[in-house]
């Protein structure tokens, strides 16, 4: 294998090399040379030969024969760039002779600073030596010449440094520093391959999602020295601006002339490149726009790969002599606003079909038009960080308790509610906050389901930070303290806390967005609803173009805090007769929403899903919270406090919840159902033309026997409207499928039903036997022991709880062949299990209204995604039946 010859191939033969084999840099490079750009002659070294030398030590002697005699870089090429890499490792065949050599073009001085910044660097690198070994002998040197800087030693004192060095290697390592080339390469061929593989190397590549057999090939690089005259220079550059996509040539750029840069520090001393026209005073240093032909070159290669790759890159280049040259390139980072205006441009320009464009976008990225951002090219302070519930950025005061929230928003102030978790008793609290972070959770506890629901940023499960309610304030592991008041910035995006406000940039739902999006709706087939609980989510459902709602959680109604009390003394209630009355009150208030709901949605379906009361969520454990209900209920707070211990209950979300507590106190859901049938007679009798057909939904199914009770009392319901209103109201019903067991009687459910709707959160919780509110506590670092792939609340597990689905699906259809299928659970806006319940045939997905367009968007890529697979799947079958003739 070491010195089998198709391991190591030369980059520049025109041939595009595989990037499983060669790694996604090698390959990169490989289709520039084949477009023509003109890359330095390059090797690549495949990335089964790199983990061999690892395993056996062992160096290719095939590689001996294909060294030339000059100087080369050595890069790592992952075979995914975003598995992170192994640091360049520079000039490697420096030594004596090529000091003489390169004496002739770039002058004694820089050769020999060459060798001597080589021997420092390589010895660091390859042997761990202690770079302060170095820097003793450097200050020592600097005294002698009694300069401050290294860069004003004359050329005699680097000579004297470089044998120093020498001898000081010699005698730390026992043994001569390797001067010729094949010895170079080969220990640092070993020392690249030992870093791609050490554990902590593993992890840190674990936690980017990577295999566990990720694997890394290598470049050789020639280097080109330059001879720095006066039209030389190094540069990095990209064709459209990151943040708009603007066109024009963007990036950095540093004439020799005046600097002795690396690429690495390229970005902390060299020039802007905004635009290639601007104007600029007499006395500045020489800008790119000094080398027109270098400009020209640059623009025309930046086209043709756009042309080739469908994505705009950076390049990384060096001007030798008024030659470019391009040494390494990777695909332009640019905001999303900027993606979508390209990428849109580019369709429009014939460049790129509609399809191509959308596959382009990552749908994630949506969120960035929606929500306000950290503008990354600012400098921020990050404290803390925790899982990124809800998307977006803002800034505020920390306040610790929702009061505290209410008031400082009346008196102007933008908050962030800072909790160690968040329950109903905060709802109000959130309604008035610009963001949101908890100490606890999950992607699906309490904060993050209502964060998200509100369009609020919000991070769960913080770490490095500890919160004193009672003395209201904030603690950081490094020893800050932050009080309340004090102004913070949450990023939902990144699940980071950053210190003071950091630079936002506000969301633009531009015009390319906007024809993107319906470019998504001519092509996908799944529909996309939102979870929408209230009238305001309706009209954010509604301006994203939701094809209805999927889920309106009618429990979420009740968080007001006028709706609250009544809910609390109806759940408090101590007879039939005290609860009764209560409920009363609540008809009025639930035909309100539904009617208001009605009229937003103007027609598209709206599925109301009858109430599923977590007890634990609605009974407060505040003593102030409960002086007021016992004030409220005129009676004793110990009497609140005895009446709701006997509704205690060790596992509340495996108690008395969903269709349980509708079964067990009837007149609730037929009081529910009986406001929903009002409120379509009402509309009826306003608009005769427009028929609503409410669907309504159970929840927590997990026996036949609940869905048949249900259906008819439901019906009972609906008869007596009709009778009274005279208006011949029609309904659908519907299951939620949130237990293991109701996936798997579906077919008996589906019998009773005209759709299905699988309550993701609830069914991932069951079936792994992980609590959805407390799971962050471990969920990191499960992820990146890589136990778990994924957070199964974030995207759907589709081994276990999608072998759920796929029994539930196949029975119910089996025996309903007209049921509906959607999928309603914090999955429905995330783009991969988007596409998995596309390709199990559901008919739709519903999702929190902010996440519709990225639903819709990821919806389109799952039709065309399939229709390529069966397009790929038709040809090969037909070249195989081609080739069964031939044969
Ligand atoms: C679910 O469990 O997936 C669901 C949609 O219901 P909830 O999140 O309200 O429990
Ligand atoms: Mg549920």
């Amino acid at each position: 294998m070491i010195d089998k010859t198709d391991e190591i191939v030369t980059i520049n033969s025109g041939i595009e090399l595989d990037q499983v084999r060669f790694g996604q840099r090698a390959s990169s490079l490989s289709k520039l040379t084949s477009l023509g750009l003109p890359i330095p002659d390059s090797m690549a070294l495949s990335a089964n030969l790199v983990s061999a030398i690892h395993a056996k030590k062992t160096l290719p002697k095939l590689l001996e024969s294909k060294l030339r005699n000059c100087i080369y870089c050595m890069r790592s090429s992952p075979i995914s760039r975003s598995w992170g890499g192994v640091e360049a490792i520079l000039y490697l065949g420096m030594n004596h002779k090529t000091v003489e050599k390169l004496t002739y073009k770039v002058g004694r001085h820089r050769a020999i600073q060459l060798y001597f910044n080589f021997i420092k660097t390589f010895s660091a690198a390859v042997f761990d030596l202690d770079p302060e070994i170095f820097e003793t002998l450097i200050d020592q040197e600097l005294k002698l010449f009694n300069v401050i800087s290294e860069q004003d030693l004359p050329s005699n004192a680097y000579e004297e440094l470089s044998i120093r060095f020498l001898d000081k290697f010699r005698k730390e390592l026992g043994f001569s520093f390797p001067s010729d080339i094949v010895e170079q390469v080969n220990y640092a061929l070993i020392s690249m391959a030992k870093a791609w593989y050490t554990p902590s190397s593993k992890l840190l590549r674990s936690s980017l999602h990577a295999p566990d057999n990720a694997g890394m090939g290598i470049i050789l690089q020639e280097m080109i020295i330059s001879s720095r005259t006066p039209d030389s220079g190094i540069g990095s550059i990209q064709g459209v601006d990151t943040i708009l996509g603007t066109k024009g040539l963007y990036g950095y750029f540093n004439s020799f002339k005046y600097s002795d840069k690396s690429f690495e520090n390229l970005f902390k001393t060299s020039h802007s490149i905004v635009d290639t026209n601007s104007s600029r005073g007499k006395d500045e240093l020489p800008k790119l726009e000094d080398y027109p032909n270098a400009i020209n070159e640059l623009k025309s290669y930046d086209k043709i790969c756009f042309l080739n790759f469908g994505k705009n890159l950076r390049f990384d280049f060096l001007l030798d002599e008024g030659k470019l040259w391009i040494v390494d390139c990777c695909v332009a980072k640019l905001s999303s606003l900027a993606l979508i205006n390209i990428t849109v441009q580019a369709v429009q320009g014939g460049l790129l079909s509609k399809e191509d464009a959308l596959l382009a976008i990552d749908p994630y990225s949506l969120a960035d038009n929606l929500h306000a951002q950290i503008d990354r090219r600012s400098e921020v302070d990050v404290f803390g960080s925790g899982l990124p519930a809800s998307p977006g950025a803002a800034t505020g005061k920390i306040v610790f308790s929702a009061e505290d929230a209410v008031q400082a928003k009346a008196q102007g102030a933008d908050v962030i509610l800072v909790r160690q978790e968040t329950s109903p008793d905060d709802i109000r609290g959130m309604y008035s906050t610009v963001g949101v972070f908890t100490m606890r959770g999950g992607m699906t506890s309490h904060a993050a389901v209502v964060a998200r629901g509100l369009g609020l940023p919000c991070i769960v499960s913080v770490k490095g930070v500890k919160i004193n309610v009672r003395s209201k304030t904030l603690k950081v592991s490094d020893g800050r303290q932050f009080n309340e008041g004090d102004l913070i910035t949450i990023d939902g995006t990144s699940g980071q806390v950053l210190s003071g406000a950091a630079q936002l940039i506000q969301p633009d739902m531009s015009r390319s967005f906007i024809i993107l999006m319906d470019w998504a709706d001519e092509i996908r087939q799944l529909k996309v609803k939102a979870n929408a609980d209230t009238p305001e989510d309706a009209t954010v459902a509604k301006k994203f173009n939701a094809d209805g709602i999927g889920l309106c959680r009618t429990e979420h109604m009740f968080f007001e805090k006028a709706r609250i009390m009544v809910m609390q003394r109806m759940i408090l209630a101590k007879d039939y007769r005290e609860r009764s009355q209560e409920i009363e009150k609540l008809l009025p208030m639930q035909k309100k929403d539904f009617s208001e709901i009605f009229g937003i949605m103007k027609g598209s379906p709206v599925t109301i899903r009858l109430l599923d009361l977590p007890l634990h969520e609605f009974l407060t454990n505040s003593k102030m919270g409960l002086k007021e209900l016992a004030r409220e209920m005129n009676i004793s707070a110990s009497e609140v406090i005895d009446r709701s211990k006997n509704l205690h209950e060790i596992n509340p979300m495996l108690g008395k919840r969903g269709v349980r507590s509708g079964l067990l106190l009837p007149e609730l859901y037929k009081m529910q159902v009986q406001a929903i049938f009002e409120a379509v007679a009402d509309a009826f009798k306003k608009e005769p033309s427009e028929v609503i057909v409410p669907e309504i939904m159970i929840p927590l199914v997990s026996a036949t026997k609940e869905v048949e009770y249900l259906k008819e009392s439901i019906e009972a319901v609906a008869k007596n409207v009709r009778d009274y209103t005279q208006v011949n109201v029609s309904y659908k019903l519907g299951v939620m499928i949130e237990t293991p067991r109701a996936a798997l009687i579906a077919g008996e459910l589906a019998e009773l039903s005209s759709f299905l709707n699988f309550g993701t959160n609830d069914l991932t919780q069951m079936t792994y036997g992980v609590s959805r509110d407390d799971s962050g506590g471990f969920m990191r670092e499960y992820v990146a022991k890589n136990i778990y792939e994924e957070d199964p609340f974030h995207s759907l597990d589709e081994v276990g709880v999608g072998e759920l689905l796929k029994i539930a699906i196949t029975r119910g259809r089996a025996s309903n062949k007209k049921i509906k299928l959607g999928i309603c659970g914090e999955h429905g806006g995330d783009p991969a299990s988007i596409k998995f319940c596309g390709n199990l045939g559901f008919d739709y997905v519903s999702c929190s209204p902010y996440r519709v367009p990225i639903a819709r968007l990821a919806a389109a890529q799952a039709t065309l995604l399939a229709n390529r697979k069966i397009k790929f799947d038709n040809n090969l079958s037909s070249s195989d039946s081609n080739a069964s003739i031939l044969i």
